[in-house]
């Protein structure tokens, strides 16, 4: 069932034990479904929004191009285990005059992604803020297909003492490894082949580590190495960082402390397409 306004999800709050939620831009994948499956075990009532969010968008960004279909995002959110499917006009998260916004600021906020794209961040952690605000859910399911997006909207959480659970979800990705993105719609089939190289190139240093410690910055090399090889493909960033708090990484060990988990991160245009990808290098 589609719901456009605040009451109706007053009034599904009052009435749900335990409230699950997915926030989405919609056009929707298996990366999404997978979250919402995961909303529908481990809640009584599952809430997905679909909401392209105008402020996470640079002034050159894909906001006009962002593919939709809501009619087939309806049906896939409900044969995966959505209740309801929050499709809120633009006036119901911003209303005129509505001028405040969240950041969480330090390091993490000015690396990676947040380099190419200033003020994205800013504009994830103000929408999650007000959709959490309007459905009130005691779970929010995020992918870690967007790694730097769910660290930063579980410090957020934490920072705030926001009363929700924060689940973090694994990639979900294609037949040849290629992550699953809303965005891959747009890529060429010459471009789409040729995409595969991010995982190829994450998984390349995965193998490294297998066998023996590394220099990050040698992994990082190799990485580079195997997507240059393609030329429809250009690098924003490959880099390793910690994977619990992104902090920087020198050596990647092959067995590491729990807590020193190395993420191998990587952002690259794929024609006029950004994509993004990572993987854990060192996980039990
Ligand atoms: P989006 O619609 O792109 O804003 O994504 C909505 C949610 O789905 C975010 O938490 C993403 O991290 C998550 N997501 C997107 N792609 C995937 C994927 N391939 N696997 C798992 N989760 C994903």
């Amino acid at each position: 069932m589609i719901i456009k306004c605040v009451e109706q999800l007053k009034n599904i709050r009052g009435e749900t034990a335990s409230l699950g939620f997915v926030p989405t831009m919609g056009y929707l994948h298996e990366g999404h479904v997978s979250l919402i499956k995961k909303a529908r075990q481990e809640n009584d009532q599952v809430v997905v929004s679909v909401f392209v969010n105008p402020t996470q968008f640079g002034p050159n960004e894909d906001i006009e191009t962002y593919p939709k279909n809501i009619e087939r995002d309806q049906a896939m959110a409900v044969s995966a285990g959505a209740d309801y499917v929050f499709y809120p006009h633009i006036s119901t998260i911003y209303p005129e005059g509505a001028s405040t916004y969240v950041t969480v600021e330090g390091p993490i906020a000015n690396i990676l992604c947040a380099k190419s794209r200033p003020d994205h961040f800013k504009g994830v952690t103000t929408v999650v803020n007000i959709l959490l605000n309007m459905v009130q859910p005691d779970r929010v399911y995020f992918g870690q297909k967007d790694a730097q997006q769910a660290i930063l909207i579980q410090k957020m959480a934490r920072d705030l003492h926001m009363p929700v659970d924060v689940v973090v979800c694994p990639i979900v990705r294609e037949y040849d490894g290629l992550a699953l993105s809303s965005r891959n719609v747009h890529l060429t089939r010459e471009e789409r082949k040729q995409a595969q190289c991010l995982y190829q190139a994450l998984q390349d240093a995965k193998n490294l580590v297998k066998s023996k410690d590394q220099k990050a910055a040698d992994l990082v090399q190799v990485m580079k190495n195997r997507i240059n090889h393609k030329p429809l493909v250009n690098i924003d960033y490959v880099e390793i960082r910690e994977a619990r708090d992104l902090s920087p990484v020198t050596v990647v060990k092959a067995h590491p402390d729990s807590h020193k988990v190395s993420l191998a991160l990587v952002a690259a245009w794929v024609g006029k397409t950004r994509l993004i990808d990572n993987m854990f290098l060192n996980e039990e």
